[in-house]
């Protein structure tokens, strides 16, 4: 796994952070038909839903990020990006996403954002690109790792 390894002092730096990755994607011109899949480590307040905050607003949207903590997803409509953003945090068993038909979720230029993928396991798709983010004090260090050649391709213009 390819890795690049990144100091954040401030939510603000985070932002600009997921802003950067967003713009490498939309920038990366293909039109990808399987969903591009990043999974969110870090323990609760590491900035999972932060960094996704900064990530979703940058593709176009233009309101709130709310925490997907209760409806387990929020999907956002962004030409010509659909993202799907998880947090499986109290997610049960993997199967309740099936329930949940997340099939339909998988389609042409879809992005999935997952904080606590690990609950989901076997269910959500593979990731391309992991983001583990870890307390520093009041600080944060993010790792960014790259699992597939969209991956890699990503993590090269970072
Ligand atoms: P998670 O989704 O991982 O549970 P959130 O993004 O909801 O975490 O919350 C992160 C909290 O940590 C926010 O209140 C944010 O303001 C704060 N914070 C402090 N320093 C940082 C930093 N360097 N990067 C990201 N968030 C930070
Ligand atoms: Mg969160």
């Amino acid at each position: 796994m390819i890795e690049k390894n990144f100091f954040l002092a401030d939510e603000a730096e985070m932002l600009a952070l997921a802003r950067r990755l967003a713009n490498v994607v939309s920038e990366s011109a293909t039109t990808p038909e399987q969903a591009l899949t990043f999974y969110l480590f870090g323990e609760l307040g590491a900035g999972k839903t932060t960094f996704s905050r900064g990530f979703i607003q940058v593709l176009g949207h233009q309101g709130n990020v709310k925490s997907p903590t209760y409806t387990l997803v929020e999907s956002y409509e962004l030409d010509p990006w659909q993202i799907h953003h998880f947090d499986l945090y109290r997610l049960a068993d993997p199967e309740e996403l099936e329930f949940m038909g997340i099939r339909d979720y998988l389609d042409t230029n879809t992005i999935i954002l997952a904080e606590w993928p690990q609950r989901g396991a076997g269910v959500l798709p593979e990731p391309d690109m992991t983001i583990v983010i870890e307390y520093a004090d009041t600080s944060r260090s993010l790792t960014f790792g790259a699992l597939t050649t969209r991956g890699r391709e990503l993590l090269d213009k970072l």
